[in-house]
């Protein structure tokens, strides 16, 4: 099944904690503190990978976490890292982050990128010795690391991409003028998901062309097929339009060709503005009368148009030789820029403080991991944490709050007596 959208969530890896831990040998009395570093959680990267086509693997596995880095340990020893985890994608996925749908990376290139970073090892205790502080009970824990729900969405890599209304022809053309051999049935969407075929001209080089399932009106709203499928020709650098000149469906070629043209603009202005060729298809059935009416039309437009019986295989080489001569002359496939990170404005130390009777509830979330590793028997690390609440205003706010010598402090389930 073709599938070309998909959520996932990414957990990359978090660090290991320090060690406390000292020097311990026979006969040494009192050693030094040895707690090693712990490891650093692994990252997760995406990579393109010309194997895979479509995101229909992500429909069944959701969760993508990254290896842990291990905890230091005694005698300096730093902890492992983590594995990074490499996750292979299409070329041409596009992954926003979910929440905001701000494009994160364009995975067109052939070099994997990072897009959730694993989290910093803590440092032991041996980092923390000092002339005065010689016996550091404290360590400092890993960092978390990113947590992400992206959106992933694939968007095809083609040069040229076909547009049209259904059954107009545009199967056929791409089975004429390439190897690729999608479905062609004379009913209303029989190309159920992108085609892309190579064209090779006569010189030796070669483009790409998409063949999407067929427009029609309504589909930038979603309104029945083709909406979902516009996006694989938004990278395109040439949209052929083909248009079914015989009208043989009961429809007015000029009329079609103008529908399909405000669609292409309800859904994305920048596509209505790319170049574009026409083909006139289905020549075989068509009037010399329909051709000329229509060939004056489209260069009333200032555009080409090119006569064509996709069917009989008449004016393929022209259409297709004029393409390439006009790929020449155009930009490469778009990549799409990653939108600038603007951080939202939040304290990284906020809290909270409520007065209950006489007990001062202090909420901080971002204190836990620092009171995990303190150690309430050990002066220096009381110290540091007693530093960390003055630096974090914590101290001035239960002050203002009018905390008394004796009072009660809880933070985060620990207790203590409020000692000015
Ligand atoms: P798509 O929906 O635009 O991909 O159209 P298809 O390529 O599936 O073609 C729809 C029908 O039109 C099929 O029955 C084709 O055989 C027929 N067809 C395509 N091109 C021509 C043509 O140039 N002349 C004639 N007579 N029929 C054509
Ligand atoms: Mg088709």
């Amino acid at each position: 099944m073709f599938i070309d959208l998909a959520k996932i969530s990414l957990r990359a890896g978090n660090g290991g904690n320090g060690a406390v831990s000292f020097h311990r040998e026979k006969y040494v009395a009192a050693g030094g503190p040895d707690g090693g570093d712990g490891g650093k959680g692994g990252d997760i990267l995406f990579v393109a990978d010309s194997h895979l086509s479509t995101l229909a693997d992500f429909r069944y596995k959701r969760k993508y976490a990254a290896e842990d880095g291990v905890n230091g340990g005694s005698r300096r020893c730093t902890g492992k890292n983590g594995a990074d985890l490499i996750i292979r994608v299409p070329h041409g996925t596009l992954i926003k982050e979910a929440e905001t749908g701000r494009l994160l990376v364009d995975i067109s290139g052939e070099d994997p990128v990072v897009v959730a970073w694993g989290g910093k090892g803590g440092w032991g205790n041996a980092r923390f010795a000092t002339p005065t502080r010689q016996i550091p009970r404290f360590a400092k824990p890993g960092r978390l690391g990113d947590r992400l729900e992206v959106q992933l969405e694939l968007k095809l890599l083609a040069d040229v991409g076909l547009v049209g209304f259904p059954n107009v022809g545009k199967s056929t053309l791409i089975s004429v003028v390439s190897q690729a051999k999608p479905e062609i049935a004379n009913y209303h969407f029989t190309t159920l998901s992108p085609v892309l075929g190579v064209v090779r001209l006569d010189e030796g080089s070669s483009f790409v062309m998409a063949d999407i399932p067929g427009l029609i009106e309504g589909a930038s709203e979603g309104v029945g097929l083709g909406h979902d499928f516009l996006r694989h020709v938004e990278r395109c650098r040439l949209l052929v339009h083909v248009v079914d000149v015989s009208g043989i469906e009961g429809r007015d070629p000029i009329q079609d060709f103008e529908t399909i043209n405000q669609e292409l603009k309800a859904f994305n202005p920048q596509l209505a503005e790319r170049p574009m060729l026409v083909a006139a298809n289905k020549c075989d059935l068509a009037t010399p009368e329909q051709i000329s009416a229509f060939k004056d039309y489209i260069h009333g437009q200032g555009l080409e148009c090119f006569e064509l019986s996709a069917a009989t295989n008449r004016g393929a080489k022209e259409l297709v030789g004029a393409i390439g001569a006009k790929l020449v002359n155009l930009p490469p496939i778009l990549e799409f820029e990653p939108e600038p990170f603007t951080p939202p404005e939040v304290d990284p130390q906020a809290f909270e403080i409520a007065k209950q009777g006489d007990v001062f509830e202090v909420d901080a979330p971002w204190l836990e991991p620092v009171l995990s590793t303190v150690n309430m028997n050990d002066y220096e690390s009381l110290q540091y944490f007693q530093r960390v609440l003055v630096q974090s205003g914590i101290i001035a706010r239960l002050e203002e709050m009018g905390v008394d010598e004796g009072d009660t402090v809880r933070i985060l389930g620990f207790e203590f007596d409020y000692v000015r």
